[in-house]
């Protein structure tokens, strides 16, 4: 049976890419060893690495003289600590636009620290974040940075503009990352855990401009001090080898299929596949406003919770694996990533029209 796994994350990854990994598992470049046994200083660990960060920049068409890539673990949720204590330098003072649960998450978590005032500047939690919330008027240059989540995974939004802003633009990009093109340049910082479209969990991407790199805290913790894990090419440890190699081979997968705007052409698509079905289904619907919907998470429901359930079971059962919304919004939800194919969205918009029907 062929199955297609529409999971949020961890994720579905290339076919291609899992096949190259099993095929090099046990003899990776004519080393006798596995990638799973060589030493983070190896030449062929780093040539790896410089693979990957040169790929990743050259596929956001970001300059290597003004951007830096780190490698980093702790997943996106370290990054919620991390970002104030490294960039909430000067002003002490940090913006965010709360989107969503993860936004919330990323909220809560600066609100922890001292000496730091967090302002939530605008929110859609009054629609239960079934939309983006309002911009604010173009922010002066008053705090340290002004954060937004791009792609909200659990309620299914995204940003298609971004906020005007004189202060530095941050963005949790987890959930869209390389999914969904945006003008990377517009933003000084971007994290994103990398589990859903880049590589298996246990790796998290920083790209800041170098600029910034400058402004940093002093004496920090070294392990949480970006100027210092730059310094030393994210290796202030033993980086997670594994992640950045697999990382690299979905690159160059992604340079395959044409980089971030051909993908985003083909995600559009996929995405078009199932919207389309669902604006015309009597029985199942999308909350998500129009104007706000995600390319690569897309919650639905019907009306009855014990439906939902049965269609989950039944889409199991087919092959159409992982489609229970989040435990926080309950329904459905297909993760439709990179790597899923439109083959797979098709089928399981086939499996939802039958289901309709047999109602
Ligand atoms: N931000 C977003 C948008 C997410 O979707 C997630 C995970 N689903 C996180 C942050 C947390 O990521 P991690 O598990 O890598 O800490």
């Amino acid at each position: 049976m062929t199955t297609y796994n529409f999971a949020a994350g961890p994720a579905v990854l290339p076919k291609t890419v899992l096949e190259q990994v099993q095929k090099e598992m046990l003899n990776f470049k004519n080393s006798n060893m596995s990638i799973l046994e060589i030493s983070h200083r190896s030449d062929l660990f780093t040539t790896v690495y410089q693979s990957a960060k040169q790929r990743l920049l050259a596929l956001m068409a970001l300059s290597p003289v003004d951007y830096d890539v780190l490698f980093l673990q702790g997943g996106a949720t370290l990054q919620f600590t991390m970002l104030p204590l490294n960039l909430a330098t000067k002003y002490h003072r940090v913006a965010y636009l709360d989107s969503g649960h993860w936004s919330a998450r990323a909220i809560e978590e600066a609100a922890k620290l001292k000496d730091l005032t967090v302002d939530v500047l605008t929110s859609s939690e009054d629609n239960h974040y079934t939309n983006i919330p309002e911009f604010p008027e173009v922010l002066e240059d008053t705090y340290d940075y002004l954060h937004i989540t791009t792609n909200n995974t659990i309620e299914g939004t995204a940003y298609w503009s971004l906020p005007e802003t004189k202060t530095p633009l941050v963005a949790d990009m987890s959930s869209n990352f390389l999914g969904q093109t945006y003008p990377y340049e517009a933003f000084d910082v971007i994290y994103a855990g990398a589990q859903k479209n880049l590589a298996p969990a246990g790796l998290t991407i920083v790209v800041i401009k170098k600029a910034l790199l400058q402004q940093t805290a002093d004496n920090l913790p070294s392990m949480l001090d970006y100027t210092a894990l730059a310094k030393k090419d994210s290796a202030l440890n033993t980086p997670p080898v594994f992640q950045i190699y697999v990382a690299d081979l979905v690159l160059q997968w992604l340079e395959q299929q044409g980089g971030v705007a051909a993908m985003t052409a083909i995600n559009q698509q996929k995405a078009a596949c199932l919207y389309d079905f669902l604006d015309q289904s009597k029985l199942f619907h999308t909350p998500v406003q129009k104007t706000a919907r995600s390319l690569m998470n897309i919650p639905f429901l019907t009306d009855d919770p014990a439906v939902d359930q049965d269609v989950i079971t039944k889409a199991s059962a087919a092959g159409l694996l992982n489609l229970k919304g989040h435990r926080l919004v309950g329904g459905l939800r297909a993760s439709l990533y990179n790597a899923m194919s439109l083959e797979g969205v098709q089928a399981l918009v086939t499996f939802l029209k039958a289901y309709e029907q047999r109602q």
